[in-house]
């Protein structure tokens, strides 16, 4: 039994895709043969190769500096200049977004949409399966697949898939395999089919198309597809299968994984709790010491630890034993990070940003969220970690059920109140999961998504629509003039992935 495992586009191509190198890890470990495809990056190269079908004065530009624009992403000197950044990465990205024009194809670094297809529609899937060549990366797979069966002739093919983006190119690709070794067997999984199949009306639309449906981690099931025994804990990530110079990004950034679903698990709106995916860690301490063993063999430019928040053992873990590399990951506000002694040995393990899940600047909407923060201990920890030289990455959620436009006013001032402490901000519209608990106490619209659709629109139980709240952040929020330039250094469509490398150089 063989695999070739691939990684579909589209995802922000600055990093190994986490899941493929835990796959590798736990297949290599076995001894079971495989490959690995990273389509996304590979794909996104390919666009950006091809020569233009428009010949505008911007786009004769981006043709030009093409070379020297791929270069530059990848050497550190362009994240100390954010306008030379900006520029770069609008060329490259023109050169992408002009491919899909003739298509009806909406592509940039970060999103994939056809103009005539959606991915929440099974039916829309399946048509994409059907007319592969109808995908605007049909060119580039349609030349590099047959290459990699001829060469090492898979007999299973696994698709992690992830994020909406990628779903339907995975399944051009999947009905361009089919079509060409209809003998195949066809697997996939990753965190967008997980969503899929833990929706309590699921049925499979997929049958025919997809042999083995993973709701959930993929390397047990790979492993004992393969006839061999899995222990959950014992993988190591291996990266050596992926085409790390590839990536757009000054350096290899490692992303590593210390646990899944969330040990919190807690907060009203999240997917993670909707999904009732059970959290499991591996030990702290353990992970923290081979995290060092795997920094000291790769030397990472950047560790990205991919956790939906890291708990504080493992913080105390890594501070007590750093990694050998800068790094950065999600944690909860919670008192440790108020602590100056803690944050100051936190910076000095090599923690360059974090990511933070504040939501809400108004208390009754934190307690009303469960979120199990207080303003307070908040505002202390922004702070401290800012006199750190930690950089903090701050996520808000306006429009939630708890919300009203008061509260939101509250956010604004709290923001206000910290623009000195917030390195970057990260602002999302409230989405309603579609089968979580919360959705039983709102009264939901019938507008019809898809029958693969994660979320639900909903009627505003205080009256806070999603027009009122989309004004308020892009009449008064964002042109705040103390908010304006935190909006304005965020690194476009690559946010907070490239956004370490700006903390790096000096620019948070
Ligand atoms: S901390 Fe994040 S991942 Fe955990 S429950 Fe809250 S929102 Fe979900």
């Amino acid at each position: 039994m063989s695999f070739l495992l691939i990684h579909p586009p589209l995802v922000k191509p600055c990093e190994a895709p986490p899941g493929l190198a835990v796959l590798a890890g736990a297949l290599g470990s076995r001894s079971i043969p495989f490959t690995i495809l990273d389509a996304n990056i590979e794909g996104i190269l390919y666009l950006i190769s091809l020569g233009s079908p428009v010949s505008d004065t911007w786009t004769k530009r981006a043709l030009r500096h093409r070379a020297e624009n791929l270069n530059a992403m990848r050497r550190g000197k362009l994240y100390a200049n954010l306008d030379r950044y900006k520029r770069t990465i609008a060329d490259l990205n023109r050169l992408l977004q002009v491919q899909g024009m003739k298509q009806g194809i909406h592509i940039s670094f970060s999103d994939y949409q056809d103009g005539s297809r959606s991915p929440v529609r099974s039916d829309d899937l399946i048509e994409a399966y059907r007319h592969p060549e109808d995908n605007l990366f049909y060119p580039y797979f349609e030349e590099r697949i047959p290459l990699l069966f001829d060469r090492f002739a898979p007999r299973t093919v696994g698709f992690s898939i992830n994020f909406l983006s990628q779903a339907l190119t995975a399944f051009a690709m999947i009905g361009y395999i089919r079509s060409r070794v209809p003998s195949v067997t066809i697997a996939a999984g990753g965190g967008l089919i997980t969503s899929w199949m833990r929706n309590p009306c699921w049925s499979d639309p997929f049958s025919g198309i997809i042999d083995i449906l993973v709701d959930g981690p993929g390397e047990g099931p790979l492993v004992e597809l393969s006839g061999k025994e899995f222990t959950t804990g014992d993988q190591v990530p291996d990266y050596s299968a992926l085409p790390l110079p590839s990536y757009l990004s000054p350096g290899f950034i490692m992303p590593f994984s210390a646990s899944r679903g969330c040990y919190w698990q807690r907060c009203s709106f999240c997917p993670e709790r909707a999904e009732g995916n059970p959290y499991a860690p591996l030990p702290p301490l353990e992970t923290a010491q081979n995290l060092g063993k795997l920094t000291q063999f790769w030397d990472p430019a950047l560790i990205h630890i991919v956790d939906n928040a890291m708990s504080p053992a493992l913080l105390e873990a890594i501070v007590r034993n750093p990694p050998g590399a800068p790094w950065y990951g999600f944690a909860r506000i919670s008192e440790l990070l108020a602590e100056p002694d803690f944050c100051v040995a936190l910076k000095q393990s090599g923690c360059t940003m974090l990511k933070i899940g504040l939501e809400s600047g108004s208390p009754r909407v934190l307690e009303e969220m469960d979120k199990g923060i207080t303003l307070e201990t908040a505002s202390k920890a922004l702070h401290i970690l800012k006199k750190a030289g930690i950089a903090t990455y701050c996520y808000l959620l306006f429009g939630t059920p708890f919300e009203k436009e008061e509260d939101a006013k509250m956010t604004l001032d709290f923001v206000v109140r910290h623009h000195e402490s917030i390195g970057f901000l990260n602002l999302a519209l409230f989405n309603l999961p579609a089968y979580g608990p919360d959705a039983a106490f709102l009264e939901l619209n019938s507008f019809y998504e898809g029958d693969l659709g994660l979320y639900r629109p909903f009627r505003h139980p205080r009256g806070w629509e999603r027009p009122a709240v989309r004004a308020f952040l892009e009449k008064r929020f964002k042109r705040h003039p103390a908010i304006a330039p935190i909006i304005r250094r965020d690194p476009p469509f690559f946010s907070s992935n490239h956004a370490p490398f700006f903390c790096m150089t000096g620019m948070t």
